[in-house]
């Protein structure tokens, strides 16, 4: 097995220039991550223009089986992996956090390797005859977040792989590594310039997404940085998948059991410590059971250790970096001084190091507060009090935004015609944020759109083309 070091002593910065990365947790240097500027993203771009034609005509066969030897690759180096992102993202290892992301690597390269993807036949009745066909686009760009970093870069380039494309992919400036590491994994059973990561900052992305030889980005990341993207992609006509933020609503209807949800309410808000782009950010509570399900968070809360990553007893950790320690505490700033009830958490230790901020629950708060309002994405869930249901399900579609959602109750029936009436792109019943690589995900309203996962996710990654005769 490779070693932490191996990993990071094997990523030559091209350009000579490097930034210290720092763990979010104690403060410590994780490493030194490379800058590369536009040249080095040139340089990328020109290698997997040359590598794509012959992977392209692999076919789906040899590219399948080539993903599943990198599926190996991340399990051979996995408990590697998991703690290079603990250290530079500070999840921890235990929990659904980093081994948790890591496995899921490897499980994503192996469903996207074994999903069929034959030509359709649209029309044979005799007269008529067509074919539906998906060919590859040619060269892909991946520009990915901080919060999940490996998990999200296989999201996107698995899919762009196995449809006969070659990928660069732009790293987020706050979990360079963790990118650069995985991208060598796999690298170990790929073609050469086939798939290449460059670590640089929001110019290179930029330039990543207008550059005339990028057939299609896949983006996952703010709304704010999705509209700039679709502005610097028009010149070129590209193909977009944007996975943007979102602020998921959760409806608990009051049949459900208040005891029996809380630990799945509580994973549904803050998995990954809140950092999550479908986690629950607003919950909606029936006033019947408002209390009930208050208190029973709250006694879940209170038992989930937060710390640092490598601890195995923590499955919370920091906030990844200040810029968004910052936004959190802005936000239940703003909920105290309206005179909101702070059930737990609300108050960050001053002095220590690291961006911690305390799990944290808000009661009686209004519906146009700030921490409703806006994606907090961190650990600090807002608990909103509603008396119908009409009332709720137009308090969650109130936003421009609209990624997941949840209804939970104990009739899953009628859960299900509140959820057919709520504007998100997947709504989930009695859980929140369960993703699967067999069931497609992507946005509606300004949360995006386009879809990954399943056969949808692969064509995504293919031009379509009709056979018409
Ligand atoms: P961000 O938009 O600030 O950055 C994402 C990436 O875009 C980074 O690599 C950045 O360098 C790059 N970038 C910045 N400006 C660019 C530009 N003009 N052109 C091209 N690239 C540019 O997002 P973030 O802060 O890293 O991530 C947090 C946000 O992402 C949250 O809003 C969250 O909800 C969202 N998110 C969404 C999903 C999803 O699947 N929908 C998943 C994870 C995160």
């Amino acid at each position: 097995m490779e070693t932490f070091t191996d990993i990071l002593s094997a990523i030559t910065p091209v350009s000579g220039e490097t930034r210290t990365i720092f763990d979010p947790a104690t403060g410590e240097t994780v490493g030194e991550a490379p800058v590369h500027d536009i040249g080095d993203l040139e340089r990328a771009i020109a290698a997997a223009t040359a590598a794509q034609p012959a992977w392209a005509a692999l076919g789906h066969d040899a590219r399948s089986a080539a993903l599943l030897k990198a599926a190996d690759a991340v399990e051979r180096s996995a408990e590697e992996l998991a703690r290079l992102l603990s250290r530079e993202q500070g999840k921890p290892l235990n929990g659904p956090n980093a081994r948790f992301e890591v496995g899921a690597c490897a499980a994503w390269l192996r469903a996207t390797a074994a999903t069929p993807l034959d030509p359709e036949t649209v029309v044979d009745d005799g007269e008529s005859y067509a074919e539906l066909h998906y060919k590859p686009i040619g060269v892909v760009g991946a520009i990915g977040p901080w919060n999940w970093p490996m998990m999200i870069t296989v999201w996107q380039i698995a899919p762009a792989l196995r449809m006969g494309n070659a990928v660069v992919v732009k790293a987020s400036e706050y979990t360079p590594l963790s990118v650069l590491a995985l991208v060598k994994v796999l690298n170990e059973e790929l073609p050469e310039g086939l798939l290449t990561v460059v670590s640089g900052g929001r110019e290179v992305g930029a330039r990543l997404a207008e550059h005339p030889a990028i057939g299609k980005v896949m983006f996952t990341g703010s709304t704010a940085t999705g509209k700039a993207i679709i502005k610097s992609s028009a010149g070129t006509v590209k193909r977009l998948t944007l996975e943007l933020g979102g602020n998921d609503a959760g409806i608990v209807l009051p049949d459900a059991d208040p005891k029996a949800i809380a630990e799945d309410l509580f994973w549904g808000a803050f998995i990954n410590t809140g950092q999550t782009c479908a986690a629950l950010k607003r919950l909606y509570v029936h006033e019947d059971i408002y209390d009930d399900v208050c208190e029973a968070l709250t006694a879940v809360a209170a038992a989930m250790p937060m710390g640092v990553g490598l601890d195995e007893a923590n499955v919370l950790g920091p906030l990844q970096n200040k810029q968004q320690f910052d936004i959190v505490s802005r936000l239940v700033d703003a909920a105290k001084g309206a005179g909101a009830r702070v059930l737990v958490g609300g108050n960050p230790e001053a002095g220590q190091p690291g961006y911690f901020y305390p799990t944290t629950l808000v009661a009686d708060i209004d519906n146009d507060n700030p921490l409703v309002a806006e994606e907090q994405f961190g650990p600090a869930l807002p608990i909103i009090r509603y008396s119908t249901v009409d009332e709720a399900v137009a308090m969650a579609n109130g936003l421009d935004v609209g990624l997941g959602a949840s209804v939970w109750s104990s009739d899953p029936t009628e859960a299900r015609k509140v959820a057919a009436r709520i504007e998100a792109g997947t709504v989930w019943i009695n859980k929140h944020g369960a993703v699967d690589p067999r069931i497609p995900f992507g946005g509606a309203k300004q949360s995006g759109y386009g879809l990954e996962f399943g056969v949808e996710g692969l064509k995504a990654l293919g031009v379509p083309q009709v056979i018409n005769g």
